[in-house]
């Protein structure tokens, strides 16, 4: 049978003209719209700075700087699926650190995460390929072959209960992540950086959201973070930007954010050379590709980045 495209809105063509023709402006000849690579004549050393500010707050564009330019030296100029899986283990404890010493900083008894607290534990979970790479890995070095099998199958189940249900209806304590048992996480060593950053400053608050379907639907509508403390997530989300531009703009790598349940089932059903073919720049995991937190103003808000469509201006007001 053949299937015909749907020929584009003669307005919607314009747009989307129009938008790639301001990227096509931003990017510089090797095609790269954020980070400038500055080489030293002498040493040919190579050394990675933002052309503008991703985030509104200067630490948070420091650190993603300083991750972008820990991921080019710790490749040096070769992606490859070991050193992905390195990247996503230093970004992890680079995150923790930063978010340990925020913790720190916050007043006594402020935080009100503790051990066996699950809340946050249901919903979709976003994360990069080498987060995704890194989990996949620690679950081959720790768990035996009948382990592995039994756990794909549960794998699969999660991403089957959840398909086809939107971001909303899976945040929801029918929905808990597929690494959740017992009310504990199964892979904290290597939990995705997404989940360092929750830090909440009320559990009962986490709890009713979770539980209690009015407040939860009042929590969505809000788009808010809830009451987190929102240094960690920034925290998070700056080492994840420079980790992404880095192996995005200088490795040509796929790095829009995925689904964790989605990515570990490809990783299980997948070919043996899916991991391979990432690291070789192609798109295996395009069909857990989630949520881009540019899209979501409130997101945006939330991670205080600046990257994202600018505001709508306000529609001008009629003179009388
Ligand atoms: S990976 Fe671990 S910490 Fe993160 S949502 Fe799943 S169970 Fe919770």
């Amino acid at each position: 049978m053949s299937q015909r495209k749907a020929k584009p809105r003669p307005a919607a063509a314009k747009v989307a003209k129009k938008k790639s023709r301001a990227a096509d402006a931003r990017r510089d000849a090797s095609g790269r719209v954020h980070l400038v690579v500055h080489r030293d004549p002498v040493s040919g050393g190579e050394h990675l700075s933002l052309r503008a500010p991703l985030f509104r707050e200067a630490w948070q564009n420091e650190i993603a700087t300083g991750a972008a330019n820990t991921v080019h030296g710790v490749l040096q100029g070769e992606a490859s699926v070991d050193g992905a899986v390195e990247l996503a283990r230093n970004a992890m404890a680079a995150t923790s650190r930063l978010i340990d010493g925020l913790l720190a900083r916050a007043p006594q008894g402020s935080i009100a995460c503790k051990a066996g607290c699950d809340h946050c534990c249901h919903q979709v979970v976003g994360v990069t390929a080498p987060e995704a790479l890194a989990i996949f890995d620690h679950l081959k070095n720790t768990r035996t072959e009948e382990q592995l099998a039994a756990f794909a199958r549960h794998v699969i189940a999660r991403d089957e209960a959840g398909r086809g249900l939107s971001s909303a209806e899976r945040f929801s304590p029918d929905h808990p992540c597929v690494f959740l048992e017992a009310g504990k996480c199964t892979i904290y060593e290597v939990r995705p950086l997404a989940c360092r950053g929750m830090n909440s400053l009320d559990a009962d608050d986490c709890a009713r959201r979770l539980r209690d379907p009015e407040a939860r639907a009042r929590f969505l509508a809000s788009g808010s973070g809830g009451r987190s403390f929102l240094e960690p997530i920034r925290a998070f989300h700056a080492v994840s930007a420079g980790l992404q531009l880095s192996l995005a703009e200088i490795y040509g790598l796929d790095m829009l954010p995925l689904e964790l349940t989605r990515v570990m089932r490809l990783l299980f059903e997948g070919p043996p050379s899916l991991a391979d073919d990432w690291a070789r720049g192609k798109k295996p995991f395009a069909p857990a590709r989630s949520r881009d937190i540019s899209e979501d103003p409130a997101a945006r808000e939330v991670s205080g980045t600046l990257i994202g469509p600018p505001p709508k201006r306000p529609e001008p007001t009629p003179e009388h």
